[in-house]
């Protein structure tokens, strides 16, 4: 996937959500691009296949970066799975398009990102989207990202809609539109993985691939500063370094964590911190690796009579279905069924999303439980607790340091949200829907009954849900780290563009946000 090689009026870092969107817009716009990324080209064939997903992670796909032991889970280490691939986290990732509410991006403008509200961005998510469901207010059409109805749902994720029914949730056709459960929608075309790849790269390097170039397996070690100027960034390829001038600017889209320890790696940074690692300091900017936020999960899982995704991967029917007709199990998202939930009626927006996965699911699939199951997940979609990036080497070969603080918030509100999040996985698993299908329990081993049981499963099986954001915070303010362009505060021609530049994570998963950044930095880096 190379076009021509040469010198380039822009150089991005990162083939993943955003950073296929940037590059293909600026070549659209008639810039010479060179899009650089670490990882492979997206040639294996699992990629495309939906419920191989699980498989994908901590393979040659994935940087699989591990936390720092968790205070508020017990101590315990977590591994982030994040794509490391043409496509990143999109190649990789549950599929899931969840756009976020207008009261996030209204939170965004009015927390310092002008220019970043909710109708804006509501433009930019509706100018994303091929919804097969055709346009209405909350949808749109003729997007690059297709978005599709689910194919095969399985049984189990059906009844926990019923559940979700029974309990008085409401069970909804739309949730851009309406708060309550109902199948989720993904980033497929006809039960096949629908990546970043997919909606911008492809076409443009068939349309504009002579001013797009893609080098994969090329690590970029930092970005080359002169005079304040970002004019390039260096590149490890095996044991060789080379520099990729750019000469007009460098836009870096390598995620919410390496996008800040490449920051680190280039004098970008909290000076004190950069000297104790030998790291020549080029801006002292202490917010480069804060205000880290992500979506912390913990999952209920159970044994159940039949109805899941167990022993799909080793039927070859299924395969056979897939590879003729893109139906069966195989288009799986895992993530299948969603509700959006308010812990209290003073809420604005959800607070608390509740996850379906046709799977007995612990540890992101690494614990087995060779038989039929169910994993119904609470979500905190507004965490207070903020974690951080740091380096804890210069070595470019050493992976960030990830501080997740996860539960760490001094008030405790996190865990609180949890903890009613959690009650009502409880309950649904409880209802005639639900209760008459489970044969087990078998995370936790008993109904958890109390407010300590809750708390205590929440902090011992509580996990990432892939959606770290806010390292590179944009904002108006002297801790921000861009400007509401994008922009690297004290240096010239150099912009990062990714979920690390969200000032506050969304009420949704991060995929769409982030393509939403990437298409409008094209946009922003043209205008310039
Ligand atoms: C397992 C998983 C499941 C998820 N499920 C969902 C979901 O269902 N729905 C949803 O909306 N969101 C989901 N997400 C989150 C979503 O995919 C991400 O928020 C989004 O993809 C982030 O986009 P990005 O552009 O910021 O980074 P990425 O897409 O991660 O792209 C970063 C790219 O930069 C490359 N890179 C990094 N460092 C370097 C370097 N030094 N040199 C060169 N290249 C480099 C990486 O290899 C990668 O390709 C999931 C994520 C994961 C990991």
């Amino acid at each position: 996937m190379t076009g021509e090689r040469g010198t380039y009026d822009h150089v991005v870092v990162g083939a993943g959500s955003a950073g296929c969107a940037v590059a293909a817009g600026l070549a659209r716009a008639g810039a010479r691009v060179a899009l650089i990324e670490a990882g492979p080209p997206a040639r294996d064939p699992r990629l495309g296949i939906p419920a191989m997903a699980a498989d994908l992670w901590f393979g040659r796909h994935d940087w699989a970066v591990p936390t720092a032991p968790q205070p508020g889970l017990d101590g315990r280490v977590d591994t982030w799975p994040r794509g490391r691939v043409v496509g990143g986290s999109s190649a990789i990732n549950a599929m899931m398009w969840v756009r976020g509410v207008d009261a996030d991006y209204d939170g965004w403008a009015a927390a310092g990102a002008t220019g970043w509200d909710a109708t804006t961005m509501r433009g930019l998510l509706h100018g994303l989207e091929d919804d097969e469901r055709g346009a209405t207010a909350h949808r749109g059409v003729g997007g690059p990202v297709r978005v599709e109805r689910q194919r095969d749902p399985r049984p189990v994720t059906l009844a926990f809609l019923d559940a979700c029914g029974e309990l008085g949730i409401p069970v909804v056709d739309d949730y851009h539109a309406e708060e309550g459960a109902a199948l989720t929608m993904v980033t497929q075309r006809r039960g096949r993985r629908w990546s970043a790849a997919d909606a911008f790269l492809v076409p443009a390097l068939a349309d504009v691939g002579d001013r797009l170039t893609v080098r994969t397996g090329a690590t970029v070690s930092r970005v080359v500063v002169a005079h304040g100027r970002a004019v390039g960034v260096e590149l490890l390829t095996g044991r060789f370094r080379e520099v990729v001038r750019a000469e007009g600017e460098v836009i870096l889209c390598a995620g919410a964590v390496a996008s800040p320890a490449l920051l680190w790696r280039s004098g970008v940074g909290p000076a004190d911190e950069l000297r104790a690692l030998g790291l020549g300091v080029v801006v002292d900017a202490p917010g480069v690796g804060a205000d880290l936020q992500d979506h912390v999960a913990s999952g209920m899982v159970v044994g159940t009579a039949g109805g899941s995704l167990h022993g799909a991967d080793r039927d070859p029917r299924v395969l056979a279905s897939w590879l003729l007709r893109r139906r069966g199990p195989a288009t799986s998202n895992l993530g299948e069924a969603l509700a959006l939930l308010r812990t209290s009626e003073d809420e604005p927006a959800p607070d608390v999303e509740l996850l379906a996965i046709p799977a007995p699911m612990l540890d992101h699939g690494r614990t087995r439980f060779p038989r039929h199951g169910l994993t119904v997940a609470a979500i905190v979609l507004v965490p207070e607790s903020r974690g951080r990036v740091t380096l804890a080497a210069a070595d470019p070969r050493r992976p960030p340091r990830v501080a997740p603080g996860t539960f760490e918030d001094p008030g405790g509100v996190d865990l609180r949200r949890m903890v009613t999040g959690l009650r009502t996985v409880e309950a649904l698993l409880g209802t005639r829907a639900l209760g008459g299908r489970i044969e087990e329990r078998l995370v936790p081993s008993a109904p958890a009954t109390d407010d300590a049981a809750l708390r205590a499963h929440a902090r011992a099986t509580g996990q990432t849900l892939y959606h770290p954001v806010g390292t590179c915070r944009m904002g108006s303010d002297d801790r921000a780290v861009v400007d509401p362009a994008l922009r690297v505060r004290g240096v010239d021609g150099l912009r990062v563009a990714d979920a690390s530049v969200m000032p506050r994570i969304v009420r949704g998963h991060t995929n769409a946000a982030a393509m939403a950044i990437g298409v409008r930095a094209a946009a922003l880096v043209g205008a310039a």
